[in-house]
């Protein structure tokens, strides 16, 4: 199948690029016909919009390897209506539903063949950012923008693969700003560095869960979700987190294999109360991280065991449902995979 899936999966996530890219750019009102080319450097001013106003958003989706020769990108329809939101949130011009699904089809087409074997995939990153030269543009529309479309073949998101994660709680600090909660904006990003840098340092934890104000909304990078052998629990979407397709995908094909499904208010006291029950699990849930196993949470610098702290029966599970979708080795009965020619 892939000649080169060993060394391009076992690279940390995001370091390994494919070669082909596709690149369109607002301007007078209109985006330029896309073009598809060699992935090549950037030239900008150094007074380019986004370097100075983060106008920038992204996307993070996924072209998988399938039975025989085939290449599928899971929940396209749902990745470019988000990418179009995010566009509009921060007022960049909006690239078209059309124009969008074809930049990305089109640059996995031309990077067919470094489409890794699973568990390996194809991460997808459109990318959309404010082109203007202008330091004065406070508060004015963007005038100009470039859309591209950038791909990375892929491996486990966080290092060592499926292990029990260790997970710091963090009350105070949000991870974003409410209005911005579920734009996927680059400045969200900065926004949660500092937290998810001293959680890393000080409570050697892989990532962050933000709780404000004891509320759960989500972790750096993902969503949060709590399973039981009979109970999926996440939090409601409120607009203060992303609204994960990942998410979507967990909840949907739980609903489909009997588990009750709860979206509502999580406080931090339920999690830590739902830790204590052996049989319990807690999971990440998110294209990057898939759905990635908790093992422990960080309270005010305590450990909290999740359940039994390994990986759970009910995670693998639902993580494997998924991943067989993918892969194709399950049926695609949700119709989530958009075939590559
Ligand atoms: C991208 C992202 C997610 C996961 O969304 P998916 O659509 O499942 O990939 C969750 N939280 C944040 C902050 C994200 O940026």
């Amino acid at each position: 199948m892939t000649k080169d899936a060993t060394p391009a999966t076992n690279a940390p996530f995001g370091t390994v690029f494919a070669d082909f890219m596709a690149t369109a750019a607002f301007e007078d009102g209109a985006w330029s016909e896309p073009r598809l080319h060699e992935i090549e450097h950037l030239s900008v001013h150094p007074g380019t919009h986004v370097l100075h106003y983060a106008s920038s958003c992204f996307e993070g989706l996924k072209a998988h390897h399938g039975p025989g020769d085939t290449v599928g990108i899971f929940r396209l329809p749902a990745h470019v209506a988000r990418m179009q939101r995010s566009a509009t949130a921060l007022q960049l011009p909006v690239p078209g539903e059309q124009m969008l699904t074809r930049m990305i089809t089109d640059t996995v087409a031309a990077n067919r063949d470094r489409v890794p074997a699973a568990p390996g995939s194809l991460y997808i990153r459109p990318t959309l950012f404010g082109t203007m030269v202008n330091i004065g543009a406070v508060g004015v529309p963007i005038s100009r923008a470039t859309l591209y479309i950038l791909c990375s073949p892929v491996g486990d998101y966080f290092a060592g693969g499926l292990r029990p994660l260790r997970i710091a709680i963090e009350t105070e600090t949000p991870r974003t700003t409410p209005s911005f909660g579920d734009v996927k904006a680059g400045a969200n990003y900065a926004l949660a560095l500092g937290a998810v840098l001293a959680a890393k340092g000080e409570d050697h934890a892989d990532q962050v869960l933000f709780a404000p104000g004891g509320e759960v909304h989500e972790t750096g990078a993902s969503n949060f979700i709590l399973i039981s052998p009979d109970r999926v629990v996440t939090p409601r979407l409120t607009g203060h987190f992303l609204e994960g397709v990942t998410r979507d995908s967990v909840l949907t094909l739980a609903r489909d294999l009997g588990y009750e499904v709860e979206e509502r208010l999580v406080t931090i006291d339920e999690v830590l109360d739902w830790a204590k029950t052996d049989g319990n699990e807690a999971a990440l849930a998110g294209t990057a991280a898939v759905l990635a196993p908790v093992g422990t949470l960080i309270y005010k610098g305590e450990d909290v065991q999740v359940g039994d702290g390994a990986v759970g029966h009910h995670t693998r599970r639902l993580r494997a449902a998924l991943t067989d979708i993918q892969s194709g080795v399950a049926e695609d009965s949700h119709g989530w995979l958009t075939p590559i020619g």
